[in-house]
């Protein structure tokens, strides 16, 4: 018999919480709350903000209005460069701002560096495009590879910062990398502790369970990297998007099956997910 556990550590990070609550609470005594770009990268729980009255606009969208007088838009926990506030209060959009506290303090901190700044993210990364807005000295590099080929041109002292859910592991490389081609590279620790401690539990995590179904939209840059560490951990690794997409042909009689997801992964959807694998048998 198949036994399913759900990672106990697993669902919303602080600021994915924070940023939904804030949306429900203002949904509960209005109509509609706009949100510039996705709130949470989960087509599920997207849909059930939809239902409550968030709206999604992207930058494009702004680009075309020319008065939101009135409205509401909430500035997700990805952040946002100086230039989109600006836009949104020239529209007249009241703003809720829900950048992760977190983010926050590294967007201040490039913004403040008076150097060469080197940001190792997923290029056109929402969170990425944020810090990139801060200081017009910012360049990012999105692996090893690239870093390599910017070493010869770097300043004496560049600040080198990460995306917050990048690989401890990868971004430790490109700082020892950096450190020896710069010995007076100013290296800050950006990735996010509620991250780097989730490899750790989720790599153990992995192992103890015969079969990984991971829970994750495919457009979370955290759900790629949090994915990998259990695949790497536990061969049988699948990635899912929701229920949908399970195969029974994963799973043998009498596998321990072990539920998880990403930092914008809804604990009701993995519920559902194993309620889903209990139900096969
Ligand atoms: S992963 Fe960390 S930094 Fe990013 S939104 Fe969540 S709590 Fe904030």
């Amino acid at each position: 018999m198949i036994k399913v556990e759900i990672d106990p550590h697993s669902g919303f990070c602080p600021g994915v919480i924070r940023a939904i609550s804030s949306a429900e609470d203002y949904l509960c005594s209005h109509e509609r709350l706009y949100s510039l770009g996705d709130i949470v990268h989960n087509g599920s729980e997207l849909e059930r903000l939809g239902a409550l009255g968030l709206v999604p606009l992207d930058e494009d969208d702004l680009e075309e209005m020319s008065s939101a007088a009135g409205e509401t838009v909430l500035i997700r926990a990805h952040g946002q460069p100086p230039r989109v506030y600006e836009r949104l209060r020239d529209l007249g959009f009241n703003i809720i701002d829900c950048t992760c506290p977190v983010v926050l303090n590294i967007q201040k901190s490039i913004a403040a560096a008076d150097a060469q700044v080197l940001i190792f993210g997923k290029k056109g990364h929402p969170e990425v495009l944020g810090l990139l807005g801060q200081n017009p000295r910012a360049v990012v590099f999105e692996s090893l590879e690239e870093l390599q080929t910017l070493l010869p041109g770097l300043e004496e002292a560049p600040e080198v910062f990460s995306q917050t859910t990048m690989s401890p592991v990868d971004y430790a490389s490109a700082c020892s990398m950096i450190r020896d081609a710069r010995p007076r590279a100013v290296l800050h620790e950006t990735i996010c502790a509620q991250v780097r401690s989730r490899h750790s539990q989720l790599q153990e995590f992995a192992r103890s369970h015969d079969v990984v179904v991971f829970v994750a939209g495919r457009n979370s840059s955290n759900g790629r990297v949090l994915s990998g560490i259990c695949r790497q951990a536990n061969i049988r690794t699948v990635h899912v998007k929701d229920e949908t997409e399970i195969d029974p042909a994963f799973f043998r009689a009498d596998d321990t099956v072990g539920v998880c997801g990403a930092t914008s992964t809804p604990r009701w959807l993995l519920e559902k997910v194993a309620a889903h694998i209990e139900n096969l048998q």
